[in-house]
C-alpha cells in the first residue's frame, strides 16, 4: 500500500487547479476569448528584458561546467552574499551570507522552514484567509493548524482571537503580507503589536515562537505603501522569498530563506535548515537561476499593470454593488459573496464564464477570490457580466 495521505492530496486536485482545468474545458469549447478567468495566480506581465539578457550572456559567457553544475547544497556563495547585501540595503537589516538558503521558491522556502522548525504535535497559526498549501506544509512537517480569522473591515489581525489560540505548544505562526487571498498589508502598527504579543506569549510560556514571513508579494503593493521588514520587528523570524511573482518567473522555481541573524539560536536553525532542505531533497537550487538573480535584485516586472487592474476591477464591483476591502497589494481581490455560499455563488458566476474562487479553502467562508493578474482587457470585457451576475441578488 502506498501512503494514504499523499494518494488523497494526489488524488484530490486544488479548488484552483479545479476551476482552472474546468476554464480549459470552456475555452476548448467557446474559445479562450469567452472564457473570464480569474482563478490563477500566474503573473500575467512577462519578467523585465533584463532577465533574459542576463541568462542569454550567463548562457554565452559562463563556463558552462560552472553554470550547469551543482552548487553548494545551500546555494552558491556568491548569490547569497548578494542576497544579504540586498537585504541589508533596502531594509537596514542585519543579513549574513551564511544565513541564507536558495529554494525552489516560496513553496519549497516554506516547507523547509517548517520542517527545520516543527516537532509532531507542534502548532502552527494561520490568519485567514490564508494561501491553502500553508495546511499541507503545516501537516506534512508533522505540525497541527490552528486559525484564526482577521477582521473582517480590513483583514488586519484580530489580536484578541489571535491571543486566544497561542498556547505553549505554539511554534510558529505564518504571516503573508501582501496577502494572498485578501491583497491586505499588514501596517507598521500591526506587526509591531504583533510583536509585542508574541514576546508577550513566549515569555508566558517559557517557549519560542517564530515568524515564518511568507513574501513571494513583498514588492507587489500600491501608492508607495511601507511593507514593514519583520526581521526588523521581531527576531525569531524566517523569511519565506520567491520571485516567482516580483519578477514574473513562476516557472523558474527560485526563492531563499532568510534566517534572521537577531533569531535565538539562529546557527542551529540554519543547521536545522539545511538539514530539511537535504531531508527534502531541496538543495541546490537552479543554478541558472541563482546566477541570474544576483544580477538583477532589486528588478521587478513592471506591476504598474495590475495597479490599472486593480483599480479598474475594485472601482466597477463596488459600483455595481460588491462588498469587497480595496486591496494594498498582491493582485487579488476578495470580494464578499452576496450568497452566504461561496461556492453556490462560484457555480453561479459560471453561467457567464465568470471563473471565480471561493474562500472556503482559504479559511474564509462567504468570500470569493479574483485574480487581477490578468489582461485589462479581459477585466473589461467581464465588468458587464460581473454586473449581470449581482442583478440576480437585486
Ligand atoms: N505563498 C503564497 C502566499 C502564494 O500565493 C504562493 C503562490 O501563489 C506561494 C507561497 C508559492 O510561491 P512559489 O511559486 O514561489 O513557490
Amino acid at each position: 500500500m502506498f501512503s494514504e495521505k499523499m494518494m488523497e492530496l494526489g488524488k484530490k486536485r486544488s479548488v484552483i487547479r479545479e476551476i482552472f482545468e474546468y476554464g480549459n474545458l470552456r475555452r476548448s469549447q467557446i474559445g479562450a476569448e469567452n472564457v473570464f478567468d480569474f482563478s490563477l495566480g500566474n503573473p500575467s506581465i512577462p519578467a523585465p528584458d533584463v532577465v533574459n539578457d542576463v541568462m542569454v550572456d550567463l548562457i554565452k559567457n559562463k563556463p558552462s561546467v560552472a553554470l550547469h553544475g551543482y552548487t553548494s547544497a545551500q546555494g552558491d556563495a556568491g548569490v547569497r552574499k548578494a542576497i544579504a547585501d540586498n537585504i541589508n540595503e533596502r531594509f537596514c537589516a542585519d543579513a549574513k551570507p551564511e544565513l541564507i538558503y536558495m529554494t525552489c521558491g516560496a513553496a519549497a522556502s516554506l516547507t523547509i522552514t517548517l520542517n527545520a522548525l516543527l516537532n509532531v504535535g507542534d502548532e502552527v497559526v494561520l490568519l485567514a484567509p490564508f494561501f491553502p498549501e500553508y495546511r499541507v506544509f503545516v501537516e506534512k512537517a508533522g505540525g497541527v493548524v490552528k486559525t484564526v480569522k482577521c477582521r473582517e473591515e480590513d483583514f488586519q489581525i484580530d489580536f484578541l482571537a489571535l491571543e486566544e489560540v497561542i498556547t505553549k505548544k505554539t511554534k510558529a505562526i505564518i504571516i503573508n503580507s501582501p496577502n494572498n487571498p485578501s491583497g491586505a498589508v499588514l501596517n507598521r502598527e500591526t506587526i509591531t503589536l504583533l510583536a509585542e504579543l508574541l514576546n508577550k506569549k513566549a515569555d508566558e510560556f517559557g517557549t519560542d515562537i517564530y515568524v515564518l514571513a511568507d513574501e513571494p508579494y513583498r514588492e507587489l503593493v500600491y501608492n508607495d505603501l511601507e511593507v514593514p521588514y519583520i526581521p526588523n520587528f521581531y527576531d525569531n523570524t524566517v523569511v519565506c522569498y520567491s520571485f516567482s511573482k516580483s519578477l514574473s518567473l513562476p516557472g523558474e522555481r527560485i526563492g531563499y530563506i532568510y534566517v534572521s541573524s537577531k533569531a535565538k539560536n539562529y546557527g542551529d536553525l540554519y543547521a536545522a535548515v539545511c538539514g530539511a532542505g537535504r531531508a527534502l531533497g531541496f538543495v541546490c537550487a537552479p543554478s541558472l537561476l541563482q546566477y541570474t538573480v544576483k544580477e538583477v535584485l532589486g528588478k521587478t516586472a513592471d506591476i504598474s499593470v495590475y495597479e490599472k487592474n486593480r483599480n479598474l476591477l475594485y472601482n466597477a464591483l463596488t459600483s455595481y454593488g460588491y462588498t469587497a476591502v480595496r486591496p494594498d497589494g498582491a493582485f487579488y481581490l476578495f470580494i464578499k459573496s452576496p450568497e452566504a455560499d461561496a461556492n453556490a455563488f462560484c457555480e453561479r458566476a459560471k453561467k457567464y464564464e465568470l471563473l471565480l474562487v471561493p474562500g472556503d479553502d482559504f479559511g474564509y467562508e462567504g468570500y470569493v477570490r479574483i485574480s487581477y493578474c490578468v489582461s485589462t482587457e479581459m477585466i473589461e470585457k467581464a465588468l458587464p457580466e460581473f454586473e449581470k451576475l449581482i442583478n440576480e441578488y437585486k
